[in-house]
């Protein structure tokens, strides 16, 4: 059987970066899209050649729909007929209360996690059916989609309950073409976005409320991503994974 194909968006750090090693070690080709660290893309990439897999890293804003198309066709042409994606990339704008919260930052979230999501799913469901592979795609959610986020980020939590929605329609109109959606909801994970939205201790400090008592490290979501998108889980359409130490 040929190795499967797959793309994780927001693939430089992160959740993306472990969903990378662990797909590669999974036996997946890997393409990863990146915004503006080129240097932690490269080293990605080159973590999964050492993995013995294929490896393309793409810049390209997933809110932007000509550099999603270049995306797209960057893929195709390196590695060859898409068969996976992982909607990963995703930000938050700084945390504060609806009432602070700028415009600017708003706007960002939604363009990114939302458009950008539809617009990547839309063109990989495009390429899927063309080349009538069955493929499978994983969108990141969060937790914070039914926590709502008071006081945080309410226009983030709202964002990624969209995403939720976006899986739930998707898996119902692809599932006759044999391409399954589905989504993981994380809770507190430990990455670079804590510190990118003005509150690098916030993994410590909010542990204690979380029943496992930590915040998950990048590989336990990539876990769950990779089953969702294994034939392990072939039966598997529709749903959102929570993995969020029980929170
Ligand atoms: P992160 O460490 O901040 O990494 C974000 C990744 O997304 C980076 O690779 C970044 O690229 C990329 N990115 C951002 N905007 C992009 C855009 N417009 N186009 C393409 N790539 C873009 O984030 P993370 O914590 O791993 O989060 C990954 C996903 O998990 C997000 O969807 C997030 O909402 C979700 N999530 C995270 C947590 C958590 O606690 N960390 C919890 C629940 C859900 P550069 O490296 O080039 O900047």
């Amino acid at each position: 059987m040929s190795r499967p194909i797959t793309l994780v968006t927001g693939g430089s750090r992160g959740i993306g970066a472990a969903t990378c090693l662990r797909l590669a070690a999974d036996g997946h080709d890997i393409a990863l899209a990146y915004a503006q660290d080129e240097s932690a893309a490269r080293t990605v990439a080159a973590q999964v050649r050492e993995a013995g897999a294929r490896a393309l890293a793409v810049r390209a804003d997933t809110s932007h729909e000509p550099d999603v198309d270049r995306l797209f066709d960057t893929v195709a042409a390196e590695l060859g007929p898409l068969t996976g994606l992982v909607n990963n990339a995703g930000v938050t704008g700084l945390l504060s209360p609806l009432a602070e919260a700028s415009t600017d930052d708003l706007r960002r979230v939604l363009d990114v996690n939302v458009l950008g999501t539809l617009l990547c799913c839309r063109r990989a469901v495009r390429d899927m059916t063309a080349h009538g592979t069955p493929g499978a795609i994983v969108n990141v959610s969060s937790g914070a989609a039914t926590l709502g986020s008071p006081g945080e980020y309410v226009h983030y939590a709202a964002s990624k309950a969209a995403v939720d929605t976006i899986t739930l329609g998707l898996s119902k109109e692809l599932g006759p073409d044999g391409i399954r959606v589905n989504g993981v909801a994380p809770g507190l994970v430990d990455t670079d976005m804590h510190a990118t939205m003005g509150d690098p201790d916030r993994p410590a400090r909010m542990a204690p409320g979380i029943p496992l008592r930590r915040a998950a490290d990048p590989s336990e979501i990539a876990a769950g991503i990779a089953w969702l998108l294994s034939e392990d889980a072939s039966y598997t359409t529709g749903t959102v994974l929570r993995i969020a130490g029980g929170r």
